[in-house]
C-alpha cells in the first residue's frame, strides 16, 4: 500500500467542490441570461404596445374629425334640400335665394362646391356663385345611383379626380331630392377636397421615417404625411399584400415589410366610419424600437461583462482550490512519510497497523508483522560516516520495498535503523519467506567502499491467526522479542515468534 493512495479523501473532495462551484456559477449565468432575456423581450413588447396605442389614438382622432366633417356636409345637403322645397323662396331675389339655399353650408372646412342638380343632371343652384355654373353631371355615379334608388340616405362616392384639376382628389356626398310622391326631382351634392387631410395630417407629430396615410378602399393613396414621394399620391396600392391584409382585417395593427422602402413597419389602421376610406399609420420599426435597442445594447453588454466576470472568478477560485488541495495533499504526504527514505513513517505505520488489525479481526485472515533492524549499524556509522549511513538506510529501504509486492503490504521506517513491514492476509510461513528474501537481498547488496563485511539485517516475525488469542500490543511485542532473539542468535537471521 503506497502512502498517497491511503489518502484518497482529499482528491475526491477537491473535484467535488470544484464541480459544485462550476455548476453553481453556470446555473447563475444561465439564470442571469434568462432573466435579462425575459426582461428585454418584455420591454420590446411594451415598446411595440405603446407605439401601437399612440398610433391607434392618431387613427381614432382622424376618424373622429373626418366623421364630424361628413356630418357637416350632410347637414348642408339636408339644408339645401329643405330650402329648395320652399315655394316662398321661388319669389325672392336670386341673392336672397342663394343665401337661403346655402345657409348651412359654411361650416365644413376645405369644402368643395355644393350643387343642386335637376332631374336631368343640370346645375340649378351652385354654392360658388349666385348664377349657377353651366354643367351637367348626369353621367356621375352618384346621379345614376339616386335616379334608380328612392332611398333618401346620403350616398358617399368613391374618391375621384375633378375634371378641371387632374391631381385634385375629391369625395362627393349626395342626397336624392324626392317629390311628395317619391318622384325623382334631382340631387343635392357636396364635394370634399382630400387636400383637407393634408392639412389634418400635418398637425400630427410622427417620426421622419413614419407616415400617416389615407387610402381609398380601392387602394388609391389619397393623402400622405410626411410625403415619402410626391408621385405616390394617386398611386394604386390594391395589389400590395400589406394593403390586402389591411382591407381584410378592417381595424387593427401588424408588423410588415413596406413594399416601398423595404424596411420593417408597424401598421395601425382603421376604416373611417362608413366612408370608403382607410387611415393607416405606418411607423418605422427602427423608430419604434430605437430607444429599446439602445437599452438592450447597454443591458446586454453589462450582462455579458457580468457573466464573463462571474465565470472568470469561478475559474480563479477553482484554480485556487486546486492549488490549495494539491498543497494539502503534499502536506498530508509529507506528514505520512519518512523524510530520508520516502516510505511510511511511524505515524502511518501505527494507523495502518490498527486498521489492518481490525480488518483481520473481521475477516479472520492472518496478519503478519516484520521488524527489521540493521546489524551493527552504529559501527557502520562510526566507520563510514553518517552520510554513508543514510545512503545505506536508503538502499536498505529499496531492498525491502522491492521484496514486498502486494498492494495491501506496507513498508514503514519504525525509527533509526529499524523498519517494519505489515503483511495483511499473510500467514507465518509466507511472512518467513518474505523476511528471508529481504535478509538475503540485503546481504547481497554491493559492498560499501572500504568495508570488509556486507550489510546485514536481523528480522523478527509475529503473526496473528484466528486461532491465537492476543492483542495488537502483544503482536508488536512478540515481533520485537523475535527480533531480539535474532540478534541474540548471532544476527543476519530471521526468527518467528512462537
Ligand atoms: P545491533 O546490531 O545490536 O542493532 O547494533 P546497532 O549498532 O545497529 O544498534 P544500536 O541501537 O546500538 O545503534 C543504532 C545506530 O544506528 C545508532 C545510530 O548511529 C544509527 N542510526 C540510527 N538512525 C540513523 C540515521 O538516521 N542515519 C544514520 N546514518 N545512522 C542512524
Ligand atoms: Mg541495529
Ligand atoms: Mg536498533
Amino acid at each position: 500500500m503506497s502512502v498517497s493512495s491511503a489518502l484518497p479523501e482529499h482528491s475526491i473532495r477537491s473535484t467535488r467542490s470544484e464541480r459544485i462551484l462550476v455548476l453553481t456559477s453556470l446555473l447563475l449565468v444561465i439564470a442571469i441570461l434568462s432573466i435579462v432575456a425575459f426582461l428585454l423581450v418584455r420591454e420590446r413588447a411594451n415598446a411595440q404596445l405603446s407605439a401601437t396605442r399612440a398610433a391607434t389614438n392618431i387613427v381614432q382622432l382622424i376618424e373622429a374629425d373626418v366623421l364630424r366633417n361628413v356630418e357637416l356636409y350632410d347637414l348642408s345637403l339636408q339644408g339645401l334640400i329643405a330650402a329648395s322645397r320652399r315655394d316662398d323662396l321661388k319669389t325672392v331675389s336670386p341673392i336672397i335665394r342663394h343665401l337661403a339655399l346655402f345657409d348651412r353650408a359654411t361650416a365644413a372646412p376645405y369644402k368643395g362646391d355644393i350643387l343642386l342638380l335637376d332631374p336631368h343632371g343640370d346645375v340649378i343652384a351652385d354654392s360658388a356663385s349666385v348664377e349657377p355654373r353651366k354643367g351637367n353631371f348626369a353621367d356621375r355615379e352618384y346621379f345614376q345611383v339616386h335616379i334608380n334608388n328612392p332611398d333618401p340616405a346620403m350616398f358617399i362616392s368613391r374618391p375621384f379626380r375633378t375634371r378641371l384639376a387632374e391631381h385634385e382628389w375629391r369625395i362627393s356626398f349626395s342626397r336624392r331630392v324626392s317629390g311628395t310622391q317619391g318622384e325623382f326631382l334631382g340631387v343635392a351634392e357636396a364635394a370634399m377636397r382630400l387636400s383637407y387631410f393634408d392639412q389634418l395630417f400635418s398637425s400630427l407629430t410622427i417620426g421622419p421615417n413614419s407616415s400617416v396615410n389615407l387610402i381609398s378602399k380601392d387602394g388609391i393613396l389619397l393623402a400622405q404625411e410626411p410625403r415619402l414621394a410626391e408621385e405616390l399620391v394617386g398611386k394604386d396600392f390594391s395589389s400590395r399584400p400589406n394593403f390586402q391584409r389591411i382591407v381584410k382585417e378592417g381595424d387593427g395593427s401588424f408588423t410588415g415589410i413596406s413594399s416601398l422602402t423595404q424596411d420593417k413597419r408597424l401598421y395601425t389602421f382603421s376604416k373611417v366610419g362608413n366612408l370608403p376610406l382607410i387611415v393607416i399609420v405606418a411607423l418605422s420599426s427602427d423608430e419604434v424600437f430605437a430607444s429599446w435597442k439602445r437599452t438592450a445594447l447597454v443591458v446586454s453588454l453589462a450582462t455579458l461583462a457580468l457573466c464573463i466576470s462571474l465565470l472568470w472568478l469561478t475559474w480563479l477560485l477553482c484554480r485556487e482550490l486546486r492549488l490549495r488541495h494539491s498543497a494539502e495533499r503534499e502536506l498530508a504526504q509529507l506528514a505520512a512519510t519518512d523524510a530520508l527514505t520516502g516510505v511510511a513513517n511511524r505515524r502511518t505505520l501505527d494507523q495502518t497497523l490498527r486498521h489492518e488489525w481490525f480488518r483481520a479481526q473481521r475477516s479472520g485472515l492472518p496478519l503478519s508483522l516484520l521488524m527489521i533492524d540493521a546489524d551493527h549499524f552504529k559501527a557502520f556509522n562510526d566507520r563510514h560516516g553518517h552520510l554513508a549511513g543514510d545512503d545505506a538506510l536508503c538502499s536498505l529501504t529499496k531492498v525491502i520495498s522491492t521484496s514486498v509486492r502486494r498492494p495491501g503490504d506496507l513498508v514503514a521506517r519504525y525509527g533509526g535503523e529499524e523498519f517494519s513491514v505489515i503483511l495483511p492476509e499473510t500467514d507465518s510461513a509466507g511472512a518467513r519467506q518474505i523476511a528471508e528474501a529481504i535478509r538475503v537481498a540485503v546481504e547481497q547488496l554491493p559492498l560499501v567502499p572500504g568495508a570488509e563485511m556486507p550489510m546485514t539485517v536481523s528480522i523478527g516475525i509475529s503473526t496473528w491467526t484466528s486461532a491465537s488469542e492476543t492483542n495488537l500490543e502483544r503482536l508488536l511485542f512478540a515481533a520485537d522479542k523475535a527480533l531480539y532473539q535474532a540478534k541474540e542468535g548471532g544476527r543476519n537471521r530471521v526468527v518467528a515468534a512462537s
